[in-house]
């Protein structure tokens, strides 16, 4: 939650740990990063660009060009496509989902065409064309994120799938010919977050990478003054239509809240509000009161504990 830049060099560190440490975690935090934190920087026609993107509260523009953060977001923009790909023990790890082509010389004498076909982050659904110089043996490393439970993946469409869970990379080793498909598949469900610190006793809504949040001013007849004293019920999450006012084919989902002037548990929550990415300009609320922060169905953020 620092400025635009600090948000940049992050992105920048998290490659250069990656390619020293390898780990996974990284990755993690990298995608949660761009698509939310570095991705609300930005106005939704690409013009302006803020210092900062926070929590709650107004988003602001700078009033021109010529400050740090409009010109270190272009730079990181351009430098996203880098790390999509890496070389690993002469193999390839993939990092990043994104409809994206790139060749490699993985050693001397052995080049390979990959390509990526995916809507991600709408679904988790990705399919990997690898097209080597010459039939080869080598390894293959898709990152699985903490968020995904279990993936399923499946190669040529054999009918043996394999699993992974989520926080490691998935290795498969074997000898790729050009044509081969890998075809992955990481479900993605909405999930309520606790939150920590100045956010305790509340949750943030996610699936998978990305967090949504509220724009007060889409919704219907609702006093924002309430806001911050609403209780979320979180039985009545779900995905609702697609949204092309941030980004193509972006997300929205719906929530119900219970009205804190007259709350009553044993009643419905019947204020229902759309929730929308988190990079819409006008959001001005990403955590909510739920009325037992205990709860078994609230998940702890997958991101915290390995000591980063
Ligand atoms: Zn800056």
């Amino acid at each position: 939650m620092g400025e635009t830049c600090a948000t940049a060099y992050l992105v920048r560190w998290l490659d250069t740990m990656f390619q020293i440490e390898g780990e996974s975690i990284y990755g993690d935090i990298m995608e949660r990063t761009i698509y939310n934190g570095l991705f609300a920087a930005q106005s939704p026609d690409g013009r302006r660009l803020r210092y900062y993107a926070p929590f709650e509260g107004p988003r602001v523009y700078f009033d021109g060009d010529t400050y740090c953060c409009p010109c270190n977001f272009r730079r990181i923009i351009a430098e996203l496509p880098g790390m999509i790909y890496y070389h690993r023990n002469e193999g390839l790890a993939i990092n990043m989902y994104a409809r994206s082509s790139a060749t490699l010389n993985l050693k001397k004498g052995l080049s390979l065409e990959v390509h990526q076909a995916t809507d991600y982050p709408n679904s988790g659904n990705v399919v990997i064309h690898l097209k080597p110089s010459k039939p080869t043996r080598f390894p293959l490393y898709l990152r699985i994120p903490r968020w995904c439970e279990k993936a399923n993946i499946t190669i040529n469409g054999d009918t043996t799938k394999m699993t992974a869970g989520g926080g490691s990379f998935f290795m498969v080793s074997r000898k790729w010919k050009a044509g081969d498909e890998v075809r992955l598949q990481m479900p993605m469900s909405l999930r309520l977050v606790k939150g920590r610190k100045s956010q305790a006793g509340r949750v943030a809504v996610m699936r998978g990478p990305m967090l949504f949040c509220l724009n007060p001013e889409r919704q219907k007849d609702f006093d924002p003054e309430i806001m911050r004293l609403m209780w979320l019920d979180p039985s009545s999450l779900k995905l609702s239509g697609k949204d092309d006012s941030i980004r193509p084919n972006g997300l929205t989902c719906e929530a119900k809240f219970w009205n804190p002037n007259n709350y009553n548990a044993a009643g419905k929550a019947n204020i229902k509000l759309i929730l929308t990415e988190y990079a819409d300009p006008g959001c001005k609320a990403t955590y909510f009161l739920v009325p037992n922060p205990k709860a078994d169905a609230l998940t702890d953020d997958e991101l915290i504990g390995f000591g980063i």
